[in-house]
């Protein structure tokens, strides 16, 4: 009997689930799997059966289930992130024994992971919140993973998740993230960086379309192009391709009969409100959250552009577009994207240092770095600098002062510059790019206007200030000196 059990299960057979379990089977690890609606258990068998009779099983109960899997057991958990994950270990646990391990592999909130790693604590079972990312083909053919929680969890599930995880030149995509809910916490964070990275490219394409004049098809070339240098990487790959693709149900090109209103689930908020709540500037990312929220009043701006263009306003865009040089533009967007990347960067590793700072965690920048350079959304060639930056430095304070970064930034801000004033003229919105240069300005300077924040401070609420040359709290009852 004990031959036929397999080597570990997977529970939530959806998109996720279904992929990452016959990932695992390929990889030669005997799987059981399990779904609470059944027929998905049966698609998951057909699926393993014709992509190449894979070891999986299939069970459709819990208890058969579990004790089909060998002792200690693993168990991976796919299914919504919340409640569900709570119904599901109910499930499952009632089954297992002390010394198994649950793997939730959902987009779970940390916190909610702390709390089921007690709880799970208190039944004798270990516990990962695994941070899974590279979306349905990540899953099936090699994902980026984060687990964080148990160490000996982690242990029992190594040579899995290294043959499962997409594989780079310098290993594969998963190390051991640290404690408690450390993955979940991490993979929240490659979302936000994620949400940065779409944004910042899509005001490019704005720029270059709306500015520059560009035809998709020229805008496919110049994707293509730049996906051959500095800023090769799979979000840029794959816009590319979206430019190449015409509409089946009409003339012309599917991106532009799609409808401007973004979609999201809530990494990205929570990815800000953590910046927030850690005092950590996270203004790219605030801001790409923000263009979502605006992007969903489709109503409301067609109203508005109706309201001031009959009050007056008028548009911009062609006068900036006639003295354009085409050639120069699309360089200088390159070298803007590339900058404002770098700082977007560095406000999602500057939160991660905040948060492993609060909770002990103990994250290891550089490793996170190598593990987000395959199989997920946000894998480029890019990571690899920033994996050396913080080997090279692991207290890094930021990105933008690693001296390679650094100089990068410098050699692009002239650029980054001309596009930023470009686009402010012509009225087309760079909220990214306009964060990111914001911050690298107010950063890099040594004195910024908040003295006259203080002073205001201290005159209508008596909150004091410090001096610039002597130690100590003051106070000015300045309006008896004005
Ligand atoms: P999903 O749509 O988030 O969830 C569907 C799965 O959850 C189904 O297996 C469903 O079972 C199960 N489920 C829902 N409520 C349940 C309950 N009360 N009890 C038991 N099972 C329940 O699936 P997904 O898109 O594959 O994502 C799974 C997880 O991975 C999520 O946390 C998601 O955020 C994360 N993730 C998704 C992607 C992606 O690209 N889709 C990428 C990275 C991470 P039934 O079939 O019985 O309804």
């Amino acid at each position: 009997e004990a031959a036929t059990l397999s080597r570990i299960g997977l529970a939530g057979l959806a998109v996720m689930g279904q992929n990452l379990a016959l990932n695992i089977a390929e990889k030669g690890f005997p799987i059981s799997v399990y779904n609470r609606t059944t027929s998905k258990v049966d698609e998951t068998l057909d699926r393993a059966h014709n992509e190449g009779q894979l070891p999986l099983t299939g069970h459709y109960t819990p208890r058969d289930f579990v004790l089909s899997i060998q002792k200690p057991r693993s168990v991976i958990i796919l299914v919504k992130a919340g409640a569900p994950v709570d119904q599901t270990i109910a499930a499952l646990a009632a089954h297992m024994e002390p010394g198994d391990t649950i793997i939730d592999g959902g987009n779970e909130w940390y916190e909610n992971t702390e709390r089921r790693i007690v709880e799970a604590a208190d039944k004798g079972l270990l516990y990962l919140g695994m941070g899974v990312s590279g979306g349905e083909e990540g899953a099936r053919n090699g994902p980026s993973l984060m687990p964080g929680g148990s160490f000996e969890a982690y242990n029992n599930i190594k040579d899995i998740v290294a043959k499962v995880a997409a594989q780079v030149e310098d290993g594969p995509c998963v190390t051991y993230i640290g404690e408690g809910g450390s993955g979940n916490f991490v993979k929240m964070v490659h979302n936000g960086i994620e949400y940065g990275d779409m944004q910042l490219i899509s005001e490019a394409y704005d720029v270059l379309k709306n500015v520059g004049g560009l035809s998709n098809d020229e805008l496919a070339e110049i994707f293509d192009e730049w996906n051959r240098g500095e800023l090769e990487s799979f979000l840029i790959e794959i816009t590319a391709d979206i430019f190449k693709v015409k509409d089946e149900h009409g003339e012309g090109w599917l991106v532009d009969k799609i409808l401007d209103k973004t979609g999201m689930k809530g990494t990205g908020k929570w990815t800000v409100q953590q910046a927030a709540e850690l005092s950590v500037a996270a203004p790219t990312i605030a801001a790409s959250l923000d263009c979502r929220y605006l992007s969903g009043l489709k109503d409301e701006r067609e109203a508005a552009a109706k309201v001031l263009s009959d009050a007056g306003l008028k548009e911009e865009v062609g006068s900036v577009r006639s003295g354009i040089d085409k050639k120069r533009l699309i360089d200088d967007v390159r070298q803007a994207l590339y900058a404002s990347k770098i700082c977007s960067y560095a406000q999602g590793m500057n939160l991660l240092r905040a948060k492993s700072v609060e909770k002990n965690w103990n994250l290891n920048f550089g490793e996170l770095a190598r593990i987000w350079k395959g199989g997920c959304i946000i894998r480029a060639v890019f990571l690899d600098r920033i994996k050396k930056a913080y080997q090279r430095n692991p207290n890094l304070a930021s990105l933008v002062v690693d001296p390679d970064f650094a100089k990068e930034m410098v050699q692009r801000q002239a650029a980054w510059r001309r596009v930023v004033g470009l686009a402010i003229s012509a009225g087309i919105s760079t909220p990214g790019m306009c964060a990111s240069l914001a911050y690298f300005d107010t950063y890099r300077r040594a004195r910024l206007p908040a003295n006259l924040v203080q002073a205001q401070r201290d005159l209508f609420g008596a909150h004091t200030y410090e001096r610039v040359d002597r130690e100590g709290a003051f106070h000015t009852e300045w309006t008896k000196l004005a």
